[in-house]
Parts: structure tokens; C-alpha cells; sequence
């Protein structure tokens, strides 16, 4: 089945050029210019992923952002990001308003692609019954497992010691390769131990990780000045 995406995006050159790659790869694509075009559109026919630009005219992309998450129709479309270079502390603002993903301008067509081919691999995991059914289901990734009831984590099949809050925050990752996760959201994640753990215990978390994961641990990357992502 061919999945759907939605385009929004002000700058027509922009906006003609992602319809005409999209639909060359086989995608059903829709394209509006504005936020309020893009919630009438996705409200009608809900998309498998949006394309949302960051910067539009009348209701921006964060706030579109915030407003297909909390329409229980659109909550789990998959969105990726359009933003301009410099725009970090917006990206963490979109990543943390529900954005699965962002893409800087300008972009090459194969990030993009990519990008989007990884968003859309986890569409419908995300959903609370789907993410509480994977929770305590073994992860295998490159050359890690990953057992949560065991609490365990095998690295070419050896065994790794980890802390409680270093477990968590791996499984989190792992659960979703290829997503950036922004220090909130990683708080988000590891929430539940008995100490309230900073922003920046959140680094120093990952930097412990990886030393203790030794050459896995470059799979941890740094997504700088945003978070921290698991490579796919
Ligand atoms: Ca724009």
C-alpha cells in the first residue's frame, strides 16, 4: 500500500520540488502552503507522515506541530521537520512539541529519503498499547541485545553492567534507531528512578554508557545542540 504524506510548506519552489520526489518514489502526496490548510487536510484524510516546514505564515509549524498531537484523530501521524540552518533551539522546541524527526534546509533528496524511510518504519509503534507490548520484548540491534526483563544487555554476547538509569535511557534508544531524542525527552524516558536526574546528568549518563559499552558505544551519536540518537 502506497503510504501518504503530507507537504507542508510556504515556499513553492520548495513545496513543487518535495511533491515531485515524493511521487516519484511512490508516495501518495499532498501539499498545502499554509498551518491552517495542513490541520484541515490531515483532519480529512489522515497522512501517514507530514512534511512540516518550521517557519510559515499564520499558524507556525511548532504550533501545527502541537496540534496534530493533541487531535486524537492525527496523534500518531509520523511528522518530520523542515527547518533552516540555525534554528537549533526550535528544533528542540519541534522535537520536544512531538516531531519525530527533522531535516535542516537545504536538504539533499537521500537524507530526506532516508529520514523518512526511519520515521515511517516506527509509525504505529508509538501508540501507548504498542510501546507498553514492546517494552519487555528483547531488542536486538548491530551487536547488541537488549532484555528488559532481565534487565540485561549482551555486547557480541557478552555481558554488560549497567546502572538502572544507564538501562533505561540504552532501551529507550534502542526501541527507536534513527529518532532523536532531546535531553527532555530522554528525562522523559528514564523517569520512574527514586532521584530526580538534570539535563545535564542526562550527558554525563551517556558518556558512562558508552565507555561501558565500549565499540558499540559509537552508536550512541550526539545530535549537537539537541540530543542524542541511536544509529540505525
Ligand atoms: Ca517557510
Amino acid at each position: 500500500m502506497k503510504r501518504s504524506v503530507l507537504i507542508v510548506e510556504d515556499e513553492e519552489d520548495i513545496r513543487e520540488l518535495l511533491s515531485y520526489t515524493l511521487l516519484r518514489e511512490g508516495y501518495q502526496v499532498a501539499a498545502v502552503a499554509s498551518g491552517e490548510e495542513a490541520l484541515a487536510v490531515a483532519e480529512a484524510r489522515i497522512p501517514d507522515l507530514v512534511i512540516l516546514d518550521l517557519m510559515l505564515p499564520g499558524l507556525d509549524g511548532l504550533t501545527v506541530c502541537g496540534k496534530l498531537r493533541a487531535n486524537p484523530r492525527t496523534a500518531g501521524v509520523a511528522i518530520v521537520m523542515l527547518t533552516a540552518k540555525g534554528e537549533e533551539a526550535d528544533i528542540v522546541k519541534g522535537l520536544n512539541a512531538g516531531a519525530n524527526d527533522y531535516i535542516t534546509k537545504p536538504f539533499s533528496r537521500n537524507v530526506l529519503l532516508a529520514r523518512m524511510r526511519a520515521v515511517l518504519r516506527h509509525v504505529g509503534l508509538s501508540s501507548d498499547s504498542a510501546e507498553r507490548d514492546e517494552a519487555g520484548v528483547e531488542v536486538r540491534i548491530h551487536n547488541l541485545a537488549i532484555h528488559p526483563g532481565r534487565h540485561q544487555v549482551l555486547v557480541d554476547g557478552q555481558a554488560v553492567e549497567l546502572s538502572a538509569t544507564e538501562f533505561r535511557l540504552l532501551h529507550a534508544l534502542v526501541r527507536k534507531p534513527g529518532w532523536v531524542f532531546t535531553r527532555d525527552r530522554i528525562l522523559d524516558a528514564v523517569h520512574g528512578d527514586n532521584y530526580v536526574i538534570t539535563e545535564r546528568a542526562v550527558d554525563v549518563h551517556i558518556v558512562a554508557l558508552r565507555r561501558k559499552l565500549g565499540a558499540a558505544g559509537r552508536y550512541i551519536e550526539t545530535v549537537r545542540g539537541v540530543g542524542y540518537r541511536f544509529k540505525d
